[in-house]
């Protein structure tokens, strides 16, 4: 197959590839670097990498990207129990690792590799191994687990090359571009499209270590064209921006602001764009098919949708019945199912799970339920399992009342869900952040302020009031540990 990463070469022409604080590469010490890792795992199935955000992870998923060997990134944050549960899954003999880290009990079994950026080997950037197939699987990445234990899903090269040209389309995506990048490196978003997007264009990276607004700015006011975030970076975004003019200025001249990993409340999109001029573009993807849809770069940016499908991705949405829901009119909801090259093969040692994601004629179930605007344009919902809520003959979607509560001043976060009840099926239940926890907006005035915001029967018929929402590392609300 042709390269997955054309620019890394030996060029000695000094062109950045990456940096971490401090430290950076060029493409010419990359390829040496990552050429350095390939040849020390080439024969492997499957090596582990301590994914912490550093140079060292980056080069250790190019080395075994290299190599033809499939890369496990690993949450250094994980306890001993999931990290148990990843290991024994995926079953590496070799963990990669920056050289000083130090490494939990659950990784003893495992023979170390220190990643040495520095390395310099002759013939850098070409391939280690022979010609490495389209289809090897080249990443295996663990679901976010915010529905239920992590699954691991194995990526193909296919998928990982296919999905990047698609945004690189979608968002007018150059060796030109720089990111500024504060995401973790073990989830396919600041993976897949942080790290190994920029490389395949050509561009460059600079990594934040820890994701803080001065890091945007100072980036962004010094020659990067492209932040990505989750929807947590934004909301902090939204809340500094009253008092930070700088932000607001570096924000105003980025070429592409990108949310994903979970849906970006309108109150924040509306409240960055009133502050900067510019609306953040949402993607939706998943660690399974990589990205689906996402707002065109010359598009317009819809507060609360998640654009169109991308190149090469057909998607459709389905009812319960299996039938296709036909219109376009914003209110008729069904599953999104997709079909496309960017699909993962298969959930490793699950079987069964992999037969169960796919629909007899090979689409993907997402679990993701959405509505179309007549233009197309997908706006979702929520997850079929949490978030669609069947209260009195009526199907609601939570995330439009999160949203909806999001815009009373003296709600900070909101979650919502649905709960049984003898007379309507299910009622809707609302989970409030107060902005001012001294004195919590009171449960009538948020019940009608939904209701006058969407419609009656979008009420919340309780308010349960908590310090803060559970949160995963990507700062997906996690339902299922909402107190019972
Ligand atoms: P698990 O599958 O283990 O329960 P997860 O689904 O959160 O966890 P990921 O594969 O990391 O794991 O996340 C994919 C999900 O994230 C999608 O199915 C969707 O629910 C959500 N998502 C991603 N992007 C967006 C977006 N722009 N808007 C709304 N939801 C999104
Ligand atoms: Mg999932």
């Amino acid at each position: 197959m042709s390269s997955l990463f054309p620019a890394l070469t030996d060029d000695p022409s000094g062109r950045p590839a990456l940096r971490f604080g401090e430290r950076s590469l060029t493409y010419a010490q990359l390829a040496s670097a990552a050429g350095a890792i390939g040849a020390r795992v080439r024969g492997e199935v499957r090596v582990a990498v301590w994914a912490t955000p550093s140079l060292e992870t980056a080069v250790a998923v190019v080395g075994a990207l290299l190599a033809g060997v499939a890369a496990v990134p690993l949450n250094p944050k994980s306890g001993d129990k999931e990290l148990g549960h990843i290991l024994g899954d995926s079953a590496p003999a070799v963990v990669l690792a920056a050289p000083g880290d130090e490494l939990p009990p659950a990784l003893a079994g495992l023979t170390r590799i220190d990643v040495d950026v520095d390395a310099d080997v002759p013939g850098a950037g070409a391939p280690v191994a022979g010609p490495v197939g389209d289809e090897e699987p080249a990443l295996v990445v663990y679901t976010s687990g915010t529905t239920g234990p992590p699954k691991g899903a194995v990526v193909p090269r296919r998928a990982i090359a296919t999905t990047l040209d698609a945004l690189a389309d979608a968002w007018q995506w150059t060796g030109a571009d720089v990111l500024v990048h504060g995401l973790p490196l073990f989830h396919v978003h600041g993976l897949v499209l942080g790290i190994l997007g920029p490389l395949r264009r050509g561009g460059s990276v600079r990594h934040l270590g820890r994701f803080g607004t001065e890091g945007v700015t100072r980036e962004l006011s010094t020659g990067a064209s492209m932040l990505f975030g989750v929807p947590t970076m934004y909301h902090r975004i939204a809340e500094a921006l009253p008092g930070d003019p700088a932000l607001a200025k570096a924000l105003a001249g980025a070429r592409l602001l990108v949310s994903g990993s979970a849906a970006l409340p309108v109150h924040d999109h509306e409240r960055i764009a009133a502050a900067t001029g510019r609306r953040v573009i949402e993607r939706y993807g998943m660690t399974e098919t990589l990205m689906n849809t996402s707002v065109r770069a010359d598009g317009e940016a819809r507060a609360g949708t998640v654009g169109v499908p991308l190149p090469g991705v057909e998607l459709r949405l389905v009812d319960e019945d299996g039938s296709a829901v036909g219109a376009y009119d914003g209110e008729s909801v069904g599953e999104i199912q997709v079909r496309g090259p960017n699909l993962f093969t298969e959930y490793l040692n699950r079987p069964d799970a992999t037969a169960a994601a796919f629909t007899s004629d090979g689409w993907f179930r997402t679990g993701d339920v959405a509505v179309r605007d007549p233009d197309g344009y997908v706006r979702i919902v929520g997850r079929k399992a949490t978030d669609l809520i069947k209260s009195g003959g009526y199907k609601i979607g939570a995330g439009e009342i999160e949203n909806a509560l999001l815009e009373h001043p003296g709600v900070r976060e909101a979650a919502v869900t649905g709960e049984p009840d003898a007379d309507l099926g299910e009622r809707i239940v609302a989970w409030v952040v107060p902005a001012d926890p001294g004195s919590p907006p009171a449960e009538g005035e948020l019940a009608d302020h939904v209701a006058r915001r969407l419609a009656p029967h979008k009420r919340p018929r309780v308010v349960r009031y908590l310090d803060a929402l559970p949160r995963n590392d990507m700062g997906k609300i996690m339902k299922r540990a909402l107190p019972s």
